[in-house]
C-alpha cells in the first residue's frame, strides 16, 4: 500500500464557525498522516454545486449546496498509506447519530445536515476533488517519514 496516498478532507462552514479547525487538524496528524495542502476559503457556488455533483438528484441538495456556501472551509489534503479509508473512519459516518464515539462527527455533531466535515469516499473520488478544490496543483514538498513507517 502507498505511503504517498492522498485524501481530501474539508473542514465546513459550521466546524469552521465552531472553532474546531484545530482539533480536527490535530486528530490527522497526531495518527501520523501529513498535512500536504491547506486553504481557508469562501466556496463559490459552482464549486459546492461540482463537488456534490452525484447527489444533485437528492432532495436535500440545493440546501447542502446552501450549507456549503454559508462561511468560509477549511480545505486540506492528507497525505499516508490508506488515508482514504482510514480518514473515513477519523471522520466517522454520514448521520452523527450513527457516528461511533471517538470519531469527529461521532464527538462534535447531531445533525445529518451539520456533520461539519467532509472526507473522501474513495482513491478516485479523492483524485476528482483534490483536482477540483486545487487546481493549480499541490505544493511540492516531501515529508520525513522514517518515524512514521518502517
Ligand atoms: P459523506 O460522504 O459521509 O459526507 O455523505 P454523502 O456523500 O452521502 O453526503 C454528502 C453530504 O450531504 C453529507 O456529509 C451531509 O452533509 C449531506 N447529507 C447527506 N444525506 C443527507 C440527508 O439525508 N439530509 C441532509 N440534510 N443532508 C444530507
Ligand atoms: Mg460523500
Amino acid at each position: 500500500m502507498a505511503n504517498n496516498e492522498q485524501t481530501f478532507i474539508m473542514i465546513k462552514p459550521d466546524g469552521v464557525a465552531r472553532g474546531l479547525v484545530g482539533e480536527i487538524i490535530k486528530r490527522f496528524e497526531a495518527k501520523g498522516y501529513y498535512l500536504r495542502a491547506l486553504k481557508m476559503m469562501n466556496v463559490p457556488k459552482e464549486l459546492a454545486e461540482e463537488h456534490y455533483v452525484d447527489l444533485a438528484s437528492k432532495p436535500f441538495y440545493p440546501g447542502l449546496v446552501n450549507y456549503i456556501v454559508s462561511g468560509p472551509v477549511v480545505a486540506t489534503v492528507w497525505e499516508g498509506k490508506g488515508v482514504v479509508v482510514t480518514g473515513r473512519k477519523l471522520v466517522g459516518a454520514t448521520n452523527p447519530l450513527a457516528s461511533e464515539p471517538g470519531s469527529i462527527r461521532g464527538d462534535y455533531a447531531i445533525d445529518v445536515g451539520r456533520n461539519i466535515i467532509h472526507g473522501s469516499d474513495a482513491v478516485e473520488s479523492a483524485k476528482r476533488e483534490i483536482a477540483l478544490w486545487f487546481p493549480d496543483g499541490l505544493a511540492d514538498n516531501k515529508p520525513s517519514t522514517q518515524w512514521i513507517y518502517e
